[in-house]
């Protein structure tokens, strides 16, 4: 049974210039990663100088701050966050506002590769459900889109998560031409698993080539009217306030996701924002505009120009993305990769 919140009823809100609440905060632990996704970094990485990245104290200030004005719920993402070294240490630590019913929900974003080693700690931190980035159940293919990730790694890890009682959800990003040919696979086997499955269309982030990342683009529109081929779709309603869209297949009572910040735009209910390891804090995924929350937030000890400036950060977060591949072209290009911000 969830447990009855205990907070106070003058808890400050977040609330954009287009009345949106933000309650939902994605933190980019590291910009680091074991994998090199050809979608989302270059394979000759350069990584942010460690001495740049707040410190673990640090990123709980700042996400207690954020508790404390009406977050309530806690994404931890990358870079790959298991690999930052004490990484468990600060998912301990921010059980406590589990504990004290202030955050609703602690979970993450993983490519899975540790998972086999931190699944029991994250239960015991009070994480239930983790998603999973898996894009293919291919090995050969596997090892060539993350360029140095292994898929037995991976699927060890996803034993783990679900032996220690975490919920898993597969995220799978849409590469045309590389695993449109695994849609029903993907599809049936995390039906096998008991795993929802999210798809998601690629973004233009980073300084991918244009035609590169044109070439990457599959519609979901046109995978959504694939699946139709063969089993019966019901739209489904359920409004998380999140980007994705969700279909019902009747034939397995199986509910997908759908990601489509190119052919459907999501940003009229968007409740969430992003913050990198540095401290930078994006309002939207798909700009470039962001505030810096390490200098209020190393300024001073107590917390109130750190406040100040993310009530004011959230003031000028933008209506939505500009993404768009129309007319055979990128535009709405942001320059920093996913990895930066965070999925
Ligand atoms: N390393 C973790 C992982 O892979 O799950 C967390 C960070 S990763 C940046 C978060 C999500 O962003 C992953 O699901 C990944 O597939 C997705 N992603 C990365 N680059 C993308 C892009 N250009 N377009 C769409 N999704 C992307
Ligand atoms: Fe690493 Fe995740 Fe980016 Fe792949 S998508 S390179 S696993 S951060």
């Amino acid at each position: 049974m969830e447990k009855p919140r205990e907070m106070p009823q003058e808890t400050p809100r977040l609330v954009d210039p287009f009345q949106r609440p933000v309650t939902y905060l994605r933190l980019s632990v590291t910009d680091r990663c074991d994998f090199r996704c050809t979608y989302c970094m270059a394979e000759n990485m350069t990584f942010l100088p460690k001495k740049d990245l707040l410190t673990l104290e640090e990123l709980d200030r700042i996400c207690s701050a954020f508790i404390t004005q009406g977050v309530e719920k806690l994404r931890i993402t990358g870079g790959e966050p298991l690999v930052r070294r004490g990484i468990m240490d600060f998912f301990g630590a921010m059980s406590r506002h589990l504990e004290s019913g202030a955050l609703r929900e602690l979970t993450l974003t993983t490519n899975g590769s540790q998972l086999h080693r931190f699944s029991d700690d994250l239960v015991a931190a009070g994480v239930k459900r983790v998603n999973v980035s898996l894009d293919t159940l291919n090995e050969e293919k596997f090892a060539k889109i993350t360029r140095w990730g292994r898929l037995p790694q991976v699927l060890k890890g996803i034993d783990a998560a679900q032996k220690a009682g975490l919920r898993v959800k597969i995220n799978a990003v849409a590469v045309k031409d590389f695993n449109q040919d695994e849609l029903f696979d993907l599809v049936s086997w995390c039906a096998e698993r008991d795993m929802d499955l999210t798809f998601i269309e690629v973004m233009p982030m980073g300084d991918m080539d244009e035609v590169a990342r044109l070439g990457q683009y599959w519609p979901l529109t046109d995978l959504r009217a694939e699946l139709a081929q063969h089993f019966t779709l019901t739209d489904l309603s359920d409004n998380t306030g999140g980007p994705a869209r969700y279909i019902r297949v009747e034939e397995t009572g199986q509910k997908i996701g759908l990601i489509q910040p190119l052919s459907h735009n999501f940003c009229e209910s968007c409740n969430r924002v992003r913050m990198s390891c540095t401290g930078q804090f994006y309002t939207c995924l798909g700009h470039d505009g962001m505030s810096d929350l390490r200098g209020p937030l190393r300024a001073s000890k107590d917390d109130d120009a750190l406040i100040k400036a993310i009530h004011a950060a959230i003031s000028r977060k933008p209506k939505g993305h500009d993404f768009d591949y129309s007319r055979q072209k990128v535009s709405g290009q942001t320059v920093r990769h996913m990895s930066h911000t965070g999925g």
